[in-house]
């Protein structure tokens, strides 16, 4: 096996407050009235001469118009950690919705790393359906694309090895074309599962976020991940408080940025 290990950040650069059964498809039986905060993270995965960026964010207007605010810009987050945006190389892409592919832009330098289904899926019937679109901005998908006419985005079918030890999985759910992203780690596989687990509750529960675009994939995809991994504890959620609980800070100087590996 191969040694080639790699470090893992969770940078958290967003919050916000919502009711615990909002969080949840299914009705839960324990405080459904009660507050549970959703967070909103990009990954960063350094190692072995790679800088690979999971997810971009939200972007400023997307900020602006859903009304909310940055804990702290992941550009700024980044360049704090000392991995400015011009020292990415690939920006992996787990699916378009705008809280994970705004700012595309600011990786010029970057290789974009999508499902050609979930852009299928972005750009396709479905999006006549506002209750499927409102997850979408048009501004990152216009910006995704002119990434693709320059050249600058590999349209993935299925799974894929992005580098030794860094590796793709296509799962869906949660939308057409999710990816999810497992790492190879001194602590063994790590599993970035963005939104095809948004809190650890939905997979110990079995009980998906409240936006589920295939329910079968979506449940599928918790045996998936599980799989994925030794240690289910390596399991990584996309947007789940807890994150920031059980991971120490990555440096004092950058308080959004966890160390997961
Ligand atoms: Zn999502």
């Amino acid at each position: 096996m191969s040694s080639i290990v790699y470090e893992v950040f969770a940078v958290r650069f967003a919050t916000a407050n919502r009711r615990r059964q909002d969080n949840f498809f299914y009705a839960v039986e324990e405080d459904p009235q009660g507050s549970m905060a959703l967070d909103f993270f990009v990954w960063l995965i350094v190692g072995n001469g790679k800088v690979v960026l999971v997810d971009t964010g939200f972007s400023q207007t997307s900020s602006l118009v859903r009304g909310r605010p940055y804990v702290i810009e992941p550009a700024v987050a980044l360049h704090q950690l000392g991995y400015p945006t011009e020292t990415v190389q690939d920006v992996v892409v787990t699916h378009l919705h705008y809280d994970h592919a705004g700012n595309v832009g600011d990786y010029a330098h970057a290789r974009i790393w999508l499902q050609e289904r979930e852009l299928q899926f972005a750009t396709g019937k479905c999006m006549c359906d506002p209750r499927l679109s409102n997850f979408f901005a048009t501004d990152d998908i216009a910006l995704l694309l002119k990434r693709l006419y320059r050249g600058d985005v590999r349209l993935l079918d299925g799974n894929h090895t992005l580098h030794d030890g860094i590796e793709l999985y296509a799962i869906g759910g949660h939308t057409d074309g999710l990816q999810v992203v497992r790492v190879r780690t001194a602590r063994g596989w790590v599993l970035l599962a963005s939104d095809a687990a948004h809190f650890y509750e939905n997979l110990d529960a079995k009980n998906p976020f409240p936006a589920v675009f295939s329910m079968e994939d979506m449940l599928d995809g918790y045996a998936l991940i599980e799989g994925l991994v030794d240690d289910h504890d390596c399991i990584v959620p996309g947007h789940d408080p807890k994150v920031c609980e059980r991971y120490p800070l990555a440096i004092p100087s950058c308080p959004y940025a966890y160390r997961i590996a």
